[in-house]
């Protein structure tokens, strides 16, 4: 059995969602000597709330999925040696070995890293919304929907995540506006005819090229939000307590940006099939890379593969 010391693993893991719990499946199965870094299991899953889309599960939810990444991982190593509960500070390169530096001061070295931090709420950056952030303003309607039962709602963003809480919040709220910046709605099909249907009904109000500009409110909470018609120009101001920010994802690559890590334009980590990076031995996996499928079972499948790969790695590593 490993011990939790400085000396030198095989491979580091830094992520515990859908993609570090699998590939630290794959590495403790390995025999490799493996590090996984983390606050908590489950990453994104814990807000996704109901999840339909995981093979063998009609239906699950995160909390559940989460208990049971633990669960697996403590299969292989019931006394957690294996894991160690921080976030990341940086990670750099020391000869041939990557460093881990943690927020708790602890540090770690290893031959190979995989790296699947996933990404946070993008922001509208307008006036008023860091004022009202948590006072009316909220980045996950799975977890803070239930808040807002019978007030007015305006969920900000045209794709599926907007979807998803536009539809979860009907169920809650006492009226719900969406907004999207763009002429038209970008989610899921299924999920904008559900909401169409919705509109029909008068349950909800679907704006397109509308650009929300302000969030105000009385001192203490959310009382409007400023949508500008692009095509018009005019500005209305619509009377919520609550505004949902559902405008896609950044990835978190704070941590490593000092190894020169390729990236693209949106800051994704530029990966290929076998989840490796153009620094030698720095593999990643799921929301934090340049894939399209931003979804559990992808995270997954990439968690897998960069620990296929990396253990390849690490078996010729001089
Ligand atoms: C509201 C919502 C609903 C969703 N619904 C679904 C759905 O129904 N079905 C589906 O398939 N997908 C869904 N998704 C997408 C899915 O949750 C993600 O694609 C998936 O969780 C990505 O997995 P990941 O392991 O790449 O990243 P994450 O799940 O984001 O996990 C990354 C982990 O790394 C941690 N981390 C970050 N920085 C550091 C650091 N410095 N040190 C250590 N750890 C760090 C994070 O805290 C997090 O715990 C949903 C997402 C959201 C936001």
């Amino acid at each position: 059995m490993q011990e939790l010391n400085n000396s030198i693993y095989d491979i580091i893991i830094v992520g515990l969602g859908p993609a570090g719990v699998t590939a630290g499946l794959y590495s403790l199965r390995n025999n490799l000597k493996t590090l996984m870094i983390g606050e908590t299991f489950g990453g994104a899953t814990l807000v996704s709330g109901e999840i339909e889309n995981w093979p063998g599960a009609v239906n699950t939810n995160g909390f559940e999925m989460a208990e049971k990444f633990e669960e697996q991982i403590r299969h292989y190593s019931p006394d957690e040696s294996c894991i160690k509960r921080s976030l990341v500070k940086t990670i750099d390169k020391q000869g041939n070995l990557f460093r881990v530096l943690n927020k708790d001061g602890t540090e770690f070295f290893s031959k190979a890293v995989i790296y699947s931090t996933g990404s946070e709420s993008r922001k509208l950056n307008i006036p008023g919304e860091q004022e009202y952030r948590n006072k009316g303003v909220t980045y996950c309607a799975t977890c803070d929907g239930p808040l807002y039962r019978n007030k007015d709602v305006a969920i900000i963003g045209g794709g599926n995540s907007a979807m998803k809480a536009s539809l979860m919040m009907l169920n809650i709220a006492k009226s719900v506006i969406v907004v999207s910046i763009n002429p038209q709605f970008s989610g899921e099909q299924i999920s904008i005819k559900q909401l169409e249907k919705a509109e029909k009904e008068g349950k909800v109000r679907m704006i397109v090229s509308g650009k929300t500009s302000e969030v105000r409110g009385n001192g203490k909470f959310v009382d409007k939000v400023v949508v500008e018609h692009v095509d018009t120009g005019v500005a209305e101001e619509i009377a919520v307590q609550g505004v949902f920010v559902e405008i896609g994802l950044i990835p978190i690559t704070e941590p490593v940006k000092e190894l020169g890590l390729k990236m693209n334009r949106i800051g994704e980590i530029e990966t290929n099939r076998e989840m490796t990076t153009n620094v030698p031995g720095f593999f990643v996996a799921g929301d934090v890379c340049d894939v399209r499928d931003k979804q559990i079972i992808v995270a997954s499948a990439l968690g897998c593969t960069a620990a296929l790969s990396a253990a390849e790695y690490v078996q010729n590593f001089e």
